[in-house]
């Protein structure tokens, strides 16, 4: 799919055309109300309410939240500290589930799919074919078709606005935003946060902050025998207790990456080793932070008169095991958004709170596997094991694990042995 142009600078000048009003660039001094949104939204904050909702936050899990209130009526206002829309490149690895979320505009992103896995430690190896293929897509392309979804649907989103912080007001929430070096307010009594690892939103209206962790990824030209239907999955303790990948964007081309623990410097050394290791050069990095999932987030708070929600990585809606979040952001924004709604969230909510769940199980199993650990999970794959991989995709993981420890009991004996691994080194830091 080509970017249109176009449409891109059509989101562009509406923002731009906002500026006008703000005066010189360079400092946060005066406070004004520019943009037209009402100063008190008087009735109380019920869903259904048909007051505007700001959504402080451009991205994936934004736009998807900003599109569907405003396909559903509603008034929406989408502020973005970016100058404009040019969200960085990073190639993506989703599961199937993507195509049930997005239309026909954003499933242009999509660059390659994936049908087979390939697991690698210590000179072991499994392949895991895929029954539905898993997708490769391209950030830099799914952001603004998002961004020509929700604007078409009627949000208008403000760039160069960053929120900087918020008070209860006596009709809802009284947002200070920066725009263009000068502050301001606008008012709301519905807010969503979608402001990623860092969230202020989350900050500003009490939520603890979320732990991150670094992933870092270099695109590379591909091997030359290297077949664009593989990801390649490489799992080396010593080096991460994560993994690293490999996933295809094209034929040539392909994006290796690992998550890593402690700073983005030691993560970029050792995947750089790990490239040399490999003989690959890099060709372009991509990286940040990305919160790790330690418990569900509540994802409303009751802020004196209005309400905040949080979707995305400001929620930490991140799957743990394999650090994605793409799909799991989606499915926060769908939640938060029925609430909004008046559609019963509790569903689609408490359903991600469990997916959520067992990835933080499976990630607490792996995470203290020495080698002999996963050298012994990859000679546990049976052909049961590998067939409920191949049938049932990481979207769905408690069916998943539940089928894959009923065809191969010995990997959930494995997977009980990390747990408990966890809990002596928690028991040891306590001196027990
Ligand atoms: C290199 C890399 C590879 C990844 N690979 C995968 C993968 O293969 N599969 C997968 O599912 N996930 C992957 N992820 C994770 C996935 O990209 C994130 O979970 C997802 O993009 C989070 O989207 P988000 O909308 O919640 O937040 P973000 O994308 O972080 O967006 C937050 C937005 O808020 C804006 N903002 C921040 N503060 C303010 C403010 N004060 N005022 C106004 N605006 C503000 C930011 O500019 C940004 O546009 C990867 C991440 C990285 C870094």
């Amino acid at each position: 799919m080509g970017e249109s142009p176009d449409v891109t600078r059509s989101i562009v000048s509406g923002s731009r055309s906002l500026q006008g009003s703000y005066g010189k660039r360079g400092i946060c001094t005066s406070v004004r109300n520019t943009l037209g949104v009402k100063k008190d939204l008087r009735s109380s904050p019920n869903a259904g309410d048909r007051g505007e909702v700001i959504v402080v936050g451009a991205s994936a899990a934004g736009l998807y939240a900003a599109s569907r209130l405003a396909q559903a009526g509603r008034k929406v206002r989408v502020l973005e500290a970016r100058e404009e829309l040019d969200p960085a490149r990073r190639s993506l690895i989703v599961t199937h589930h993507f195509r049930h979320q997005v239309n026909g505009q954003a499933q242009g992103c999509i660059r390659n799919e994936i049908r087979r896995f390939e697991l690698f430690t210590d000179g072991r190896s499994a392949e895991i074919t895929l029954r539905k293929p898993d997708l490769i897509i391209e950030r830099a392309r799914l952001i603004p078709a998002l961004a020509r979804e929700s604007e078409g649907a009627g949000a208008t989103l403000s760039f160069a606005t960053k929120f900087l912080g918020m008070a209860p007001n006596s009709g809802g929430v009284r947002l200070k935003i920066e725009k263009s070096g000068f502050c301001d307010e606008l008012h709301a009594q519905q807010v969503i946060g979608a402001d990623g690892a860092t969230s202020r939103v989350a900050r500003a209206a009490g939520w603890p902050p979320v732990e991150t962790v670094p992933l870092v990824q270099a695109l590379v030209r591909l091997p030359k025998d290297y077949r664009q239907d593989t990801t390649r999955v490489w799992f080396v303790p010593d080096d991460t207790p994560y993994f690293y990948w490999l996933i295809p964007e094209s034929a040539d081309r392909g994006a290796l990456g690992i998550i890593g623990e402690g700073s983005g410097e030691q993560t970029k050394r050792r995947i750089e080793l790990f490239l040399e290791k490999k003989g690959l050069t890099p060709l372009e990095w991509q990286g940040a932070r990305i919160p790790v999932y330690r418990g569900w987030v509540p994802v409303r708070r009751r802020f004196g008169r209005g309400e905040v929600f949080l979707v995305g990585d400001a929620a930490a809606q991140v799957k743990v095991s394999t650090v994605g979040g793409i799909v799991t952001g989606f499915r926060g924004a769908q939640g938060v958004t029925d609430a909004l709604l008046g559609n019963g969230a509790g569903g689609a909510l408490r359903a991600l709170r469990r997916e959520l769940g067992t990835h933080w199980l499976i990630r607490r199993a792996l995470h203290r596997f020495r080698q002999e650990h996963y050298s012994r999970l990859v000679d546990l794959l049976n052909a049961g094991a590998r067939s409920s991989l191949s049938e049932i995709n990481r979207d769905e993981s408690a069916r998943l694990l539940w089928n894959v420890c009923l065809r191969q009991p010995r990997l959930a004996l494995l997977g009980l042995r990390g747990l408990l691994m966890g809990k002596q080194s928690v028991l040891g830091w306590l001196n027990f």
